[in-house]
């Protein structure tokens, strides 16, 4: 079989020797935040990777600090990952289902020798811990005997101690070169409610216990996760070997992240509470949910992943590649409309006041079976403020006095007058045009060089747009030291304006993605109401990002 990257290289390897059997992955979110662009990639590598050896993936909510996960993470986490385009069938898991056999893995640990309760305080704890070119030194409590330790961790879990007062710890090795060895915590104290067990426990297991462990109750082969849990491995296999159970192979991978956007959840969170942005789900957000409003097609998220590949060191993409796998599919599928996001109004004074008539225009010319509709012509319509000019230079293609130019599948018309306010300001063009230049029966020879988009103001809608920018001002926010990545948002990402649209633009369900014809992709948003359209700006249609770059 053909392999892409290293990960595949170790699957066929162990395939081939008869490590495993099948391959069997998971992606464990710990539901404590929403997911991001980051995890999105995480979670096409474990699905794509086992479809392709015809493996299966289970999604397993990594619940084991009841202090930050809430129900409401849980439920945005499926969504997401069903988003994306994944199905984790029936294999929905929770380390919290399985805290009982964690519990008594970790007795069996006891009963070996190979762990210990320990009455420090964490603080000294720490202290004994070494540093990475000092060894640490071994806990007073280390050699308690077995029938001790086992009572003092019932009795942990009873309810006896106060949070903090007692650990279980791994007996390992305090002079480990590796400091994860160093006899690391296994079991905490903490009095606290817990999303999905309540107040069943009141001890909970500490990431690298509970998460090892549960990959192995899953028979999970490859135990695919990021780069900083590399230091992680011995302690991940040194459980394995003691607990005698499923021998679940941990691989590492490098860690995506974006240009001009923080990741981590734990700013997210800032930005969501400081009120930086609207919600978790704010288009300008680097998460899935943000980019779903604001357009993004879950085929272009998968499509971008797929051609990053996967890596052994950390990668800082530029949005704009996102952004450009983004346009490709939108191209394919948006249907094209009209909007004038900047209004001035365009009279044709040659037309009959009072008369209109319908002009047939094509939803998608990239695709022919989007079929076409039909939309109004008549004398008062409003077009964008810069594609017109009282004088310009040949190059200009657009509408200046005395010259021509198309209206969108409608009529040529030519520009006799710009009307004025008090001020000086252009406020209406009034222009003639040619009855039989019509769009598809054009018998009038003209040929003007530029074509513009317009709205019949009689039938034309009122709506919002949100146009986005960069979320923060510096390409890596999160990396200057004694500067806090908040001061570095850029404080105009986003611009809300009014624009008028035509009407079947007014009436698409939510979600859907339209190319405003020369303004670019416009997402509905799902707070549009019957009354009001709301679109968000997807993309632009040309990359602006680069164009500023250079
Ligand atoms: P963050 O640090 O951003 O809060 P996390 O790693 O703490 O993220 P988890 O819920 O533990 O979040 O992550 C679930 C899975 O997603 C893990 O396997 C993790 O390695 C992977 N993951 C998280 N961030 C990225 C990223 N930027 N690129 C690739 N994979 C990621
Ligand atoms: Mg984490």
């Amino acid at each position: 079989m053909d392999t892409n990257n290293f990960i595949e290289e170790f699957i066929v390897e162990d395939l081939n020797n008869g490590r495993f059997e099948q391959v069997h992955m998971r992606f464990p979110p710990e539901p404590n935040g929403y997911l991001h662009l980051g995890h999105a990639f995480s979670i096409c590598l474990q699905f794509t990777t086992a479809k392709k050896f015809g493996g299966k993936t289970n999604l397993r909510f990594d619940d084991t600090n009841p202090l930050v996960e809430e129900t409401e993470y849980v439920n945005a986490i499926r969504e997401d990952v069903k988003w994306l385009g994944f199905d984790w069938e029936d294999r929905e898991f929770y380390a919290s289902d399985y805290f009982d056999r964690l519990y008594a893995f970790a007795k069996q640990l006891i009963e070996q020798g190979d762990a210990y309760v320990d009455d420090q305080s964490p603080e000294l704890i720490a202290e004994q811990k070494g540093t990475p070119t000092k060894p640490g030194t071994n806990s007073p409590f280390r050699d308690r005997s077995v029938a001790e330790n086992l009572d003092l961790f019932e009795r942990m879990r009873k309810g006896e101690f106060p949070d903090g007062a007692r650990i279980l710890r791994a007996k390992i090795d305090m002079t480990s070169p590796n400091m994860l060895m160093r006899d690391p915590l296994i079991y905490r104290i903490k009095h606290a409610t817990h999303h999905r067990t309540g107040d069943a426990w009141c001890i909970y297991p500490m990431y690298d216990f509970a998460h090892g462990q549960s990959d192995s109750i899953e028979n999970i082969s490859h135990s695919v996760c990021t780069l900083e849990f590399e230091n992680h491995r011995p302690v991940y296999n040194w459980f394995i070997e003691k607990l005698g159970i499923f021998p679940s192979r941990q691989i590492e991978f490098a860690r995506l992240n974006f240009t001009y956007t923080v990741m981590g959840k734990r700013k997210m969170i800032q930005m969501v509470r400081e009120g930086d942005v609207t919600g978790w789900d704010d288009p300008r957000m680097p998460t899935i949910s943000g980019a779903r409003r604001r357009g993004y097609p879950a085929a272009a998220i998968r499509e971008f992943n797929d051609r990053v590949g996967v890596a052994k060191r950390d990668k800082l993409i530029d949005l704009s590649l996102l952004e450009f796998f983004v346009r490709q599919h939108l191209n394919a599928s948006a249907k094209r409309m009209m909007a004038v996001l900047d209004p001035i109004k365009l009279t044709i004074t040659n037309y009959p006041e009072g008369q209109t008539e319908l002009i047939e225009t094509a939803n998608n010319p990239e695709d022919e079976e989007a079929g076409t509709r039909n939309l109004t012509f008549g004398r008062n319509l409003f077009i964008e403020k810069d594609d017109f000019k009282e004088e310009a230079n040949r190059k200009y293609f657009r509408l200046k006095l005395g010259g021509m130019v198309r209206l969108k599948s409608g009529f040529i018309i030519e520009a006799d007058e710009a009307v004025k306010d008090a001020d000086g300001n252009i406020i209406e063009v009034k222009a003639r045009y040619f009855p039989e230049s019509k769009s598809g029966s054009d018998t009038s020879g003209l040929k003007p060089k530029g074509t513009i988009h317009w709205v019949h103001e009689g039938t034309a809608v009122p709506a919002t747009i949100n146009l986005y920018d960069r979320l923060f001002t510096d390409e890596t926010p999160d990396s200057h030291e004694g500067k806090d990545f908040r001061e570095f948002l850029n404080p105009n990402s986003m611009e809300t304006i009014e624009a008028w649209i035509e009407p079947a633009a007014a009436v698409l369900p939510k979600g859907e993605v339209v190319q405003f014809l020369r303004k670019g992709y416009f997402a509905v948003d799902p707070d549009s109401t019957s009354d009001r359209q709301i679109f968000n700006r997807t993309v632009t249609l040309k990359d602006n990002y680069a164009k500023k770059r250079q």
